[in-house]
């Protein structure tokens, strides 16, 4: 059988060390891929797949992309979650003897990109590792290679805890053991939808000793070490900008399950996936990209800690009040580049020139940016000046060294000033002079032979060159000039004057370019050196972006400051943050809440539509953005510190994920139960409406029950059974409320407006009517209610029980119904009472009539 050749021989040994990338294999002016990573390319990328002559058996696929292009590609490939590994000819290919030498240079990976357009400014781009230990803990490292920034978590309270804190965060990659367990690894993969890595080694390498300085805790620096030992295999490169690993500790923040980061809408909404109609959108009034990051990561875990959330409403606070100051704050800022992300590429050695003007610029108005902050009449303020060290010996370095507006190359010379470097100047004046002796020599020779039109010019095939017109060559002496070249309509002629100062004039040229690049890569070393400060400069300026935003935005939508009290949650005229600018006219309806010990659960009736999920929700928010320092929408909030806040939304508002089982459902009322506190905050919207009726009631109120005995935390929960109103009467920290409507004409009118008690009706028939439904339908639905209601319906066991113990609901009339009618009459009433008209479209609403209609008339 025949060989393969020896380039795909080489190929074949190159792809088995890059079985999960795309292999780039260099071939002349292209990438090329082969076998499966061509068919699977081709498809990816859109190109076209060929076939190649191996040497052995069938055609190889084939498929390539030009390496002038390659880098729209390799984006489209990372984006999508994969990996590519660049092959370069790592020897000239005149030279070599047999197949070129290739080695991979860069693998490229998801979560190590550093490229700025392969990377979303406003967001994070994390590699994340994930080990778990013989103890039964996990620790999650979070790190940006693009801002340098580690974070560690330690969670020892199981796999889920670590999906939950997992979700929702910008991970594009993670770097796990192999022996993390096959359906772990599934679920990173598939759930959470992240590219999956794998480093076994965990030894410690002493070159992270400065990383890992405050980690005394050997999981974390196994950990740690996980994640840099692959980034140093994969990516062989300096991690001279990587910051100290920050530990996260958990409990110090709110705690968000994945449920409710996800219902809550809090960076992102569900059915978009995108910003614009998340409480992130209506919050991010920052100026700077970093500043936008920031919000998101506050926005993911609100603070615990009552003087650090009154530090950050103290600052907003004095911003608030500074209108004019706060104005000219912002003008500063949106002058300040990216410094974070600058530093990274600083360290990884690709920023040009531009980039250190614009870092020089964006330093320097530090200086302004303190005065600003001196003039605002508060001493928290006053104190993030004193945080911000203005780098003086930055900016004078480079506005020392490099021109205001330098090209993009760094290869191509006009990047230094004059006088910054001798050597430099000296090339520069020989250049200089020699250029000026061209000129002279022009003019000299223009007079001698009086040829007004004879030039010299320069090219860089021939240098340069003395030119004379067809029409004047006769006024040329013989012999003058040594002729060079012939045009159609000139000649160009050399001087062994011209050619010996040409040649002095190159070589200083190129000394001069060969210098400017190598004093650029010296200035930039040198702000390598000051990269921590930087990082530090960009947290603190990220900082106060993010505050002066929740000013902007606070004063902008009229939110008030809360006061953090102990045990009553006051809220009054409260507003959902985003419903509320979606709506745009002012038409919001404000609501008061009130929750306390007394009465910590909150039970809402009202009919569909009319504002039940949007005031749970928006107590959610509130509390939300109070921890995080910002004002809330209301007109006076006394709000208490949530630790946990747990969300529970009905089936039928969940359409959209698609995965709305009520197996699901009681996973998340289970996760609520297992870990709420007395402290924390739970959102039960319609739960039981994924099974049948009794069903439904039954674990509604169980849970309502649960909650309500054993676990105290402040709970709203609204339902559409309305039979579960009665348990005010026994459970003493129950309180019915509802939303009011109001019939009008026959009609249902929304009134948004929350009001104690239980609802009387459930409207469903008007609503029936507001669609349209035909009018003689809409009376035969009225009889058939009334006649329900005349009947008795089951009503739930209310009397006290053994706490968590269930209770069962009886229906007396089931039975003795039975022998008194005939047998389809039982089942139509029994239909109708389980239908459930909130969930129906009018159109299911008549046919289903219809459908009973018939089965009576039988
Ligand atoms: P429910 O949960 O009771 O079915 P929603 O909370 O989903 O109702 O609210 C339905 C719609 O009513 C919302 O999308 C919003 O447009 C409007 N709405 C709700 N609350 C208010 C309010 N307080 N003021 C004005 N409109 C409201
Ligand atoms: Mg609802």
């Amino acid at each position: 059988m025949a060989k393969l050749t020896p380039m795909m021989e080489q190929y074949i040994k190159i792809k088995a060390e890059y079985k999960d990338a795309f292999l780039f294999y260099r071939l002349g002016d292209f990438y090329e891929m082969f076998y499966d990573d061509a068919i699977n390319a081709s498809r990816e990328l859109e190109i076209t797949l060929t076939k190649r002559a191996g040497g052995k058996g069938d055609p190889i696929p084939m498929c390539g992309v030009p390496y002038h292009s390659a880098e729209n590609y390799i984006r489209t490939l990372i984006e999508k979650g994969y990996k590519v590994a660049i092959c370069e000819q790592v020897e000239d290919p005149k030279t070599a003897k047999g197949v070129v030498k290739r080695e991979v240079v860069q693998l490229i990976t998801p979560g190590t990109v550093m490229e700025t357009n392969m990377l979303k400014e406003g967001e994070n781009n994390y590699i994340a590792s994930l080990s778990h230990f013989n103890d039964g803990s996990y620790v999650i490292v979070y790190n940006d290679l693009s801002t340098g920034e580690n974070h560690i978590a330690l969670i020892s309270h199981g796999w889920d805890a670590v999906i939950h804190e997992l979700y929702n965060q910008p991970i594009k990659e993670i770097v796990i053991s192999s022996n993390l367990p096959d359906d772990m690894q599934l679920q990173l993969q598939d759930r959470l939808n992240i590219t999956l890595s794998y480093q076994d080694e965990v030894t410690f390498n002493a070159e992270y000793r400065s990383l890992t300085e405050n980690l005394n805790d050997e999981r974390l620096m196994k950990a740690f070490s996980r994640l840099l030992n692959y980034i140093q295999h994969t990516q062989k490169r300096a991690l001279d900008h990587l910051q100290k690993a920050k530990v996260i500790k958990l409990k110090q923040y709110l705690s968000l399950d994945m449920y409710s980061k996800r219902n809550l809408e809090l960076t992102e909404t569900i059915i978009k996936k995108g910003k614009h109609g998340s409480l992130l959108w209506v919050l991010d009034k920052t100026a700077t990209a970093m500043g936008s990051r920031m919000l998101k990561k506050w926005l993911e875990r609100p603070l615990l800690n009552e003087n650090q959330i009154e530090e950050r409403l103290e600052i907003v606070d004095g911003f608030y009040r500074g209108f004019m100051e706060r104005d000219s704050l912002r003008d500063i800022l949106k002058s300040v580049y990216d410094l974070e992300r600058l530093a990274g590429r600083i360290a990884f050695g690709n920023v040009n020139a531009r980039d250190l003007i614009q870092l020089k610029r964006s330093l320097q108005t530090i200086p302004e940016l303190k005065n600003t902050l001196y003039q605002f009449n508060r001493k928290e303020i006053n104190s993030l000046a004193d945080d911000l060290i203005s780098p003086d010996h930055i900016v004078n370095l480079l506005d020392g060294s490099l021109v205001d507006d330098p090209p993009i190359s760094i290869k191509e010379g006009s990047i230094i000033k004059d006088g910054y470097n001798e050597q430099l100047d000296t090339y520069r004046y020989a250049t200089k002079n020699g250029k000026k002796w061209i000129a002279e020599l022009e003019k000299k020779e223009k007079q001698e032979t009086n040829i007004k039109s004879l030039k010299i010019g320069y090219n860089r095939v021939f240098g340069y060159y003395i030119e004379v017109t067809k029409a004047n060559l006769h006024l040329l002496p013989e012999g003058r000039y040594e002729r060079k070249q012939t045009l159609t309509n000139a000649e160009r002629y050399i001087t062994p004057e011209l050619k010996e100062k040409e040649e002095l004039i190159l070589e200083a040229e190129e000394k001069s370019i060969d210098l400017e690049y190598r004093l650029f890569i010296e200035i930039r070393e040198k702000i390598k050196n000051h990269i921590p400060e930087l990082q530090h400069l960009a947290d603190v300026v990220s900082k106060i972006d993010v505050l002066q935003g929740f000013a902007t935005v606070s004063e902008a939508n009229n939110y008030k400051r809360p006061q953090f009290v102990e045990s009553k949650l006051n809220i009054k005229n409260g507003r959902h943050p985003v419903i509320e600018q979606v709506m745009k006219d002012g038409s919001f309806v404000p609501n008061d809440i009130s929750l306390d010990e007394s009465k910590n659960i909150l039970l809402i009736t009202g009919p569909n539509m009319s504002g039940k999920s949007t005031y749970m929700r928006q107590l959610a928010l509130t509390a939300i953005m109070g921890q995080i320092g910002c004002f809330v929408p209301c007109d006076d909030a006394d709000l208490i510190i949530f630790d946990q806040i747990f969300t529970r939304i009905g089936a039928a508002d969940d359409l959209v994920s698609g995965q709305s089982t009520f197996m699901v459902e009681m996973l998340e009322a289970n996760h609520a139960i297992a870990n709420a506190t007395d402290r924390s905050l739970i959102l039960l919207d319609e739960i039981g409406r994924g099974t049948s009726t009794y069903d439904g009631m039954a674990l509604a109120q169980a849970i309502v029950e649960h909650i309500h005995n054993n676990i105290h935390a402040k709970t709203l929960f609204s339902t559409h059974y309305h039979e579960l109103t009665t348990l005010e009467d026994s459970l003493s920290n129950l309180k019915n409320i509802h939303v009011r409507a109001e019939e009008h004409e026959g009609n249902v009118v929304f009134l948004h407006q929350i009001k104690d008690g239980a609802a009387d009706q459930s409207y469903g028939i008007h609503v029936a009517k507001l669609a349209k439904l035909p009018d003689p339908l809409i009376e035969r639905a009225t009889a058939i209610l009334q006649q329900l209601e005349a009947e008795d319906k089951p009503k739930p066991i209310t009397e006290k029980m053994d706490s968590g113990q269930l209770s069962f609901f009886v229906d007396e009339n089931k039975k003795v119904k039975k022998e008194k009618q005939p047998a389809n009459s039982d089942k139509v009433i029994n239909d109708l009472k389980e239908m459930n008209l909130f969930e129906m479209t009018p159109m299911e609403a008549m046919n289903e009539l219809y459908r009973l209609q018939k089965e009576m008339k039988q």
